[in-house]
């Protein structure tokens, strides 16, 4: 009776070891899964138009620009000051 019970225990650690064993594979698994770089995809860019200050010049896109009578400008001040 007393063998049963050290082969039971010794039977339920190595149940216990594999188990952990498994689950720290899964857990190792996931973790590459998280942590492994996604694929990029872009979407095709679209081209952002850019215009010139017409007081100085400066390039800038379209969308940060002022628009004024005669053209665009960098900022409100050179759109006042060249259709002053
Ligand atoms: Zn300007």
């Amino acid at each position: 009776m007393k063998y049963l019970l050290v082969l039971g225990v010794v039977l339920f650690g190595i149940w216990l070891w594999r188990h952990n064993r498994a689950v720290a594979a899964r857990e190792r698994e996931s973790d590459r899964k998280a942590t492994a770089k996604p694929v990029l995809r872009q979407p095709p860019s679209v081209p952002t138009q850019m215009v010139a200050c017409t007081q100085c010049g400066l390039h800038l896109p379209l969308a940060d620009a002022v628009t004024g009578q005669n053209g665009h400008y960098c900022t409100d001040a050179h759109r006042r000051a060249h259709e002053a």
